[in-house]
């Protein structure tokens, strides 16, 4: 199994000879603007994709399929929705499907529980994407499971440590677990992803799993930055199993 991080949410995730990618924010650095709930006025992304539209092409073109977390904007961009091929085939939550069908996507797959997609069973996973108020605000968040018979993977989406993490991991019990870091706050109420006390709890109760730690300093609500998560890591004795990739870099587990 291979994970390519790209930026933020967006991984291309290589299994069973299948090419996946999650969460498309592909518009260029500043091409969607600012956040609301905070007064942060700088342009989101922050950053480029890794590569430039030929090669963004390139990869484009050697999909199998896509698959949306939930429809903000740093997970799913007028870039994407303008660029992506409109027959590949798209996999996410019910509730998101007809949005998606209406933007033109013609083979939108929306699951309810779970899907055999080319020999990859792929199951939904719940999340809270913040509490209170904020996590009104933020909607319903989903992620998936990604397993063959040899391999599996969480992709737990835009979450902060919870319950709903702990029961999927039981449930699914799987090898990795893609989270969305950077302590992502608003100016109302507590973080919307997960803090790396989130990612140390989560380390701490499960000691076989492997992390790899995503949505990081690319757009504007992230507080807590690559440096900063990976020292608490290290400090607290996790190195061996966390992997915080930066844009570009490709992990290969076997
Ligand atoms: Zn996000």
């Amino acid at each position: 199994m291979e994970v390519q991080l790209w930026r933020n949410a967006t991984v291309l995730l290589h299994l069973k000879d299948k090419k996946i990618l999650i969460d498309p924010m592909l518009g260029e650095k500043s091409s969607f603007g600012v956040f609301p709930w905070t007064q942060d006025n700088r342009l989101n992304p922050l950053t480029d994709l890794p590569f430039g539209p030929k090669e963004l092409d390139d990869y484009l073109t050697n999909l199998d399929a896509i698959v949306v977390t939930h429809l903000h904007p740093d997970h799913w961009d007028a870039t994407a929705i303008e660029i992506l091929d409109k027959n590949l085939p798209i996999i996410c939550p019910v509730p998101i499907a007809e949005t998606i069908v209406n933007y033109g996507f013609k083979n939108v797959t929306g699951i309810e529980n779970n899907t055999t997609f080319k020999e990859i069973s792929i199951s939904i996973t719940q999340g809270l994407h913040g509490i209170g108020e904020i996590g009104k605000k933020m909607g319903t968040v989903n992620g998936f499971v990604f397993s063959t018979k040899e391999e599996s993977i969480y992709f737990a989406g835009d979450t902060i440590w919870c319950e709903e993490v702990k029961t999927a991991i039981n449930l699914h019990n799987p090898q990795y677990v893609v989270v969305a870091g950077g302590a992502a706050t608003f100016e109302i109420g507590k973080p919307v992803t997960m803090t790396s006390d989130d990612i140390l709890a989560l380390c701490e109760s499960f000691s076989e799993i492997s992390v790899i730690i995503t949505h990081l300093e690319a757009v504007s609500p992230c507080t807590e930055t690559h440096k900063y998560i990976s020292g608490r890591i290290l400090a607290n004795g996790f190195s061996n199993r966390c992997y915080i990739p930066k844009n570009g870099e490709n992990l290969t587990f076997n």
